[in-house]
């Protein structure tokens, strides 16, 4: 059937045989082949209605994923096999859209697989970013950030014929809605909503990605978090998200009328899950347009406050948004009276200056606003909720019991595990059966396997098998050599200095002197770095930038290059995500205890049968729990004690760097070695951010992380039992289902 339609549809489109098409008018005909039987599938669901509204979706390639969730991925690829067509080729031609930019927007993908999975009705909505989150080439051991368009390329978009108008403080726009298919594995599909308009145009921008930031009707969408060091980027922000936010309340509406649905009742019929404060706007606007269409104030106010629901990414207090009054009133005045009103009913019934809306300062808390205005605020680990429930946001706490809970994220196992590792995969298939894809309780049936030798030596094998995939990937991206029989040790994640990757330099400039002393690790340690910085965050610049010339430094030494390599892949993304991701031994989730919500890195390595190296952070904390303290190396200063170092103001850097054998590795970042390969600027900067203030505690815990990992290696000697705790690992992963998460989300919360 699948060859049938196939031949058809490069008959129609392209008037070709399958044997003279290239490779990418196959890709577009498995798009459209696709697209058809997703058409087949279609049912419209009724009963109350999820939009799960982001700024991020980040959802990788899709052409797998799509053809595996439809079934149909497996016979597609014999068809081709057929006529001798490399499937990994024509997969090749899909550009990733880049429309996140970490785990926030990740989450956002899995949970749209996972919702669409369990049959639930819900959408999701964002914006169609031109070219998304930039491009990162290195270019003098440093990231340069390009553009990355993908729009032209992609075939996934469905141009629809809804728009509406969108009022700014000068001028009004007209939006056009995009939708992609979002497909539930062997269920029907929902939809993902991208909101744009068609004066954008992408050749303001240079090759860099430098344009006018005044000219929002040719930038509005151009790209995801355009730098917004100066006044101009934070106003654009603010215009995207209101863009955002007006579609998404017009479009809600629109829906709930459609369905002929009263809007006294909108809060029974559908729920709005806001991620991250980004579309917090949708409070007000939607508060105003029930105003509009005749509801009296109060009873709007009422109506939205139970109809949204907000989720807390981050502790980081940089990292919560707040936008100057005046800012707003330049883009949307419509929503002042709104936000003021909302902010003054708060203020007569609370005393507490630190749950206003709007600060003295006339800064408006998007945060506050979602959590006054929201029926339920939820963190996003074990540890993460705690911390927001007795630090953070205790002061909300002590006003909103009932509203704080826990949903600890998850990741979908049809891409981190089906789609990007189909040996262990198809291994666990024949060991226990294929249920365990969308029944993840079930995956802990591998846990029985655990003490035989054949299956740990299967698992072995696999992983070796997909490090040889890993090392040809790296080969004909980047032209690197690295060597399958070492032990693969992994650090894959944004750049910031909370998650540590300076840590990690450190520890191996450690090894890279050991091994000049003479110490030689028993087996080859390849450390594989990749991740993007923030343009405007220059620090963490100079670590990816240190990194990559520590590279240039040990690949160029004879005497140690046999025994340690350091890469960084370019352009970390959810595509070398996948290739990685299988290929590695440990896991390293090293940021400073208290800092990291969640992860969801950690879980996507845990799946694929990597042990990992972490502190008690984020949901390293349930992981440890679940797999038990032999199966983990867990280092570091526990979160409390980090929490109260900052109370009270004790860590000092300089006390660490003088003690032990810490300095001579700080000093190295600055050792001629390095500066005869870098820029010194950089460099000194980073030494003297070490040592003068290292805001988030890298040497606190380098004595403890180096010991702890030393252990790690000395462990991996014992290969089957290293292969037992990568059984074990995997075994206890069911957790991790973002089909478990959306579960929970869905009974406690969205009630669909
Ligand atoms: C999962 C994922 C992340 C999140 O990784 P963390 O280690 O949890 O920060 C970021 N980027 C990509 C491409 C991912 O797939």
């Amino acid at each position: 059937m699948i060859e049938k339609n196939l031949l058809e549809i490069l008959k129609l489109k392209y008037d070709k045989s399958i044997k003279v098409a290239s490779n990418e008018e196959i890709y577009f005909s498995l798009v459209e082949l696709a697209k058809s039987k997703i058409k087949e599938k279609e049912i419209s669901k009724t009963g109350k209605k999820l939009y799960y509204i982001s700024a991020e979706f980040l959802i990788g390639r899709l052409l797998k994923n799509n053809l595996i969730n439809l079934d149909i991925y497996k016979e597609t690829r014999e068809v081709l096999d057929r006529y001798n067509i490399d499937f990994s080729e024509i997969e090749e031609i899909e550009i990733e859209p880049s429309l996140g930019n970490g785990g926030l927007g990740r989450l956002a993908a899995c949970f749209l697989d996972s919702i669409a999975t369990l049959g639930l009705n819900g959408d999701g909505i964002g914006l169609n970013y031109h070219l998304g989150l930039f491009k990162q080439v290195f270019e003098n051991n440093k990231q340069k950030a390009v553009k990355n368009p993908w729009i032209n390329n992609s075939g996934w978009l469905n141009e629809s014929n809804i728009g509406f108008e969108v009022n700014f403080r000068d001028f009004k726009v007209n939006s056009k809605l995009y939708n992609m298919d979002i497909i539930g594995f062997k269920n029907s599909s929902n939809n993902l909503h991208l909101f744009d308009i068609d004066t954008i145009d992408e050749k303001i921008v240079g090759n860099d990605i430098d344009f006018n930031k005044k000219d929002i009707r040719k930038n509005l969408t151009l790209f995801l978090y355009p730098d917004d060091r100066d006044k101009e980027g934070q106003l654009l922000r603010i215009y995207q998200q209101y863009f955002m936010v007006s579609n998404a309340a017009q479009y809600i509406l629109l829906e709930n009328e459609k369905n002929g649905l009263s809007l006294e009742d909108l809060d029974k019929n559908i729920v709005i899950q806001i991620n991250d404060t980004h579309p917090s706007m949708i409070i007000p606007e939607l508060i105003r347009l029930l105003i509009e269409k005749g509801i009296d104030k109060d009873k709007a106010i009422d109506i939205v406050s139970k109809t949204c629901a907000y989720t807390n990414h981050t502790i980081l207090s940089e990292a919560l948004e707040k936008w100057p009054i005046s800012y707003i009133e330049e883009v949307a005045p419509q929503l002042i009276p709104i936000i003021k009103e909302l902010d003054s009913r708060i203020n007569s019934k609370f005393k507490d200056e630190s749950v206003s809306i709007i600060d003295r300062n006339n800064m408006i808390h998007m945060a506050n606003l979602d959590i006054h205005y929201g029926f339920n605020v939820n963190g996003v680990a074990a540890l993460h909720t705690e911390i927001l429930k007795n630090e953070e946001l205790n002061s909300f706490y002590n006003i909103y019991k009932n509203k704080f809970n826990n949903k600890t994220n998850g990741i979908t196992f049809r891409r981190w595990l089906l789609s990007c590792n189909e040996n262990l995969s198809s291994y666990i298939e024949e060991l226990i059966g294929g249920d365990f894809i969308k029944d993840y309780k079930k995956l802990s049936r591998l846990y029985d396997y655990k003490d035989n030798k054949e299956v740990l030596k299967k698992i072995g094998e696999i992983k070796k098998s997909n490090k040889i995939n890993f090392k040809n990937y790296l080969l004909n991206t980047q032209n690197i050599i690295i060597d399958e029989n070492s032990i693969f040790d992994i650090q894959i994640k944004r750049f910031h200095e909370y998650k540590r990757q300076q840590m990690n330099l450190l520890y191996l400039i450690y090894k890279y002197l050991e091994i000049k002393k003479g110490n030689k690790p028993d087996t080859t340690i390849t450390t594989i770095f990749g991740g993007k910085a923030a343009p405007a965050y220059i620090i963490a610049q100079d670590v990816i930038h240190a990194i990559l010339c520590l590279t240039e430094v040990i690949n160029n030494d004879t005497e140690a290059n046999k025994f340690l390599k350091v890469v960084m892949i370019e352009n970390y993304n959810v595509t070398s995500a996948s290739k990685v991701i299988p290929a590695c031994d440990v896991s390293e989730q090293i940021s400073l205890a208290s800092k990291e919500a969640s992860g969801t890195g950690n879980m996507k390595f845990m799946l694929n049968g990597a042990v990992t190296l972490g502190t008690e952070d984020g949901a390293n904390v349930e992981i440890m729990d679940l797999v038990g303290k032999d199966n983990i190396y867990i280092f570091g200063e526990k979160s409390s004690d980090v929490i109260s170092h900052y109370k009270n103001r004790d860590y000092n850097s300089r006390n660490y760097y003088y003690k032990g054998l810490i300095k001579p590795l700080v000093d190295f970042i600055v050792s001629d070695e390095m500066i005869k390969l870098g820029d010194s600027t950089s460099l000194y900067r980073l030494f003297n951010e070490l040592i003068n203030k290292d805001w988030f505690m890298t040497l606190l815990d380098l004595e403890d992380y180096i010991k702890v990992k030393e252990q790690v290696f000395k462990d991996y000697e014992d290969r089957e039992a290293w292969n037992r705790k990568a059984l074990i690992n995997i075994s206890k992963a069911g957790f991790f289902s973002s089909d478990r998460t959306i579960e929970e989300y869905n009974k406690e919360i969205w009630k669909l």
